[in-house]
């Protein structure tokens, strides 16, 4: 599932004063459960406060089976304004930040860069499958809460463990 484009037209929004905002319902689209987005009028441009759900497409820490988490994404990021809505005309540049999220030409505020970007800091470390997953056999890589293989229980020194699994494959 992929984060969809999200959006907004703004050119009303950039004729409002400062402190002027405008707030969004986000539907459920793709990998995006819902959610909201504030757009705020400031002298630099506008500032995009948002509060999202997004599922995560991840892996199981233990067993590396795909697993999906919810997770809530939020920030708050200014976007600058590089074009006047009026003449359409280039804004002088101030000591503007070349990385920095920017109003397209258009004066639309696309968000889509930055929720991707949030939604890698967002993603759970240790994503889990479920609670009580037990992982992966490290001798033969049976997935151990499907059943029980037939390795004896690790002991000892793991290079010996090895060795042993080693000897046992050879015919
Ligand atoms: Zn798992
Ligand atoms: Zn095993």
């Amino acid at each position: 599932m992929e984060i969809p484009v999200i959006a907004f037209h703004a050119a009303q929004l950039l004729r409002d004063a400062p402190g002027a905002s405008r707030g969004h319902e986000l539907a459920a689209a793709g990998a995006l459960r819902g959610g909201r987005v504030e757009l705020v009028r400031i002298g630099a441009g506008a500032l995009v406060r948002a509060s999202l759900e997004v599922a995560l497409e991840l892996e199981c820490a233990r067993c590396l089976a795909p697993v999906t988490a919810v997770a809530p994404v939020a920030f708050d990021e200014i976007y600058e304004q590089r074009y006047d809505v009026g003449s359409g005309a280039r804004l002088p540049e101030e000591e503007g930040d070349p990385e920095a999220f920017a109003i397209s030409r258009d004066h639309v505020i696309d968000i889509t860069e930055a929720v991707r970007q949030y939604c890698e800091a967002a993603a759970p470390m240790q994503p889990l499958c479920s609670d009580g997953c037990r992982g992966l056999c490290p001798q033969c890589g049976a997935e151990r809460s499907a059943g029980e293989c037939a390795c004896e229980p690790a002991s000892g020194d793991p290079r010996w463990a090895a060795l042993a699994a080693l000897e046992r494959s050879e015919p």
